[in-house]
């Protein structure tokens, strides 16, 4: 069987972080949302660290834009086995905005720019 020449990448970039398997960039994949990935061109932008004493590499970093994709990587990070955490400012001193260890699903907040409340009296 042909593989197709992306298809080869993105198997070979995932040696680059052991552990992470093409499933889950695969299971993130066409969802409507921007996922990076170890070997993807902009995951050394999106991993970076604002203390680079603690400089872990993620699994997957994801952009939800709604609740429901928010939902739904959540529930990927459960079926295929990887913590899975929320960053916002990504401020952290020791990251954990990254995880906090290396191999963790981001979400990243920062499409979430509105906020809502509902009050009772
Ligand atoms: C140089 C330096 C100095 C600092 N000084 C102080 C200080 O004086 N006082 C102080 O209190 N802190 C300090 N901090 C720590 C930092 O400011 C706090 O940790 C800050 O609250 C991080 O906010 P953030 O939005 O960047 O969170 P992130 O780094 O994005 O995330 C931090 C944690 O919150 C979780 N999280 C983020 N967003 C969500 C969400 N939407 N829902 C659920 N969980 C979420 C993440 O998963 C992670 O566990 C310092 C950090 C640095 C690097």
């Amino acid at each position: 069987m042909l593989l197709a020449p992306s298809l080869i990448f993105l198997l070979a970039s995932h040696s680059l972080l052991p552990g992470v398997s093409a499933d889950v960039i695969s299971d993130l994949s066409g969802k409507g949302f921007t996922v990076s990935y170890p070997g993807a061109s902009n995951y050394t932008t999106a991993s970076q660290p604002f203390n680079f004493r603690y400089a872990y590499k993620p699994a997957v970093i994801t952009y939800p834009t709604t609740i429901d994709q928010v939902s739904q990587i959540v529930k990927v990070a459960k079926a295929d086995g990887y913590n899975v955490v929320a960053r916002s400012g990504g401020h952290s001193y020791v990251a954990n905005g990254l995880g906090g260890k290396n191999g963790s699903i981001v979400i990243d907040m920062q499409n979430f720019t509105r906020r809502a409340m509902q009050c009772q009296m």
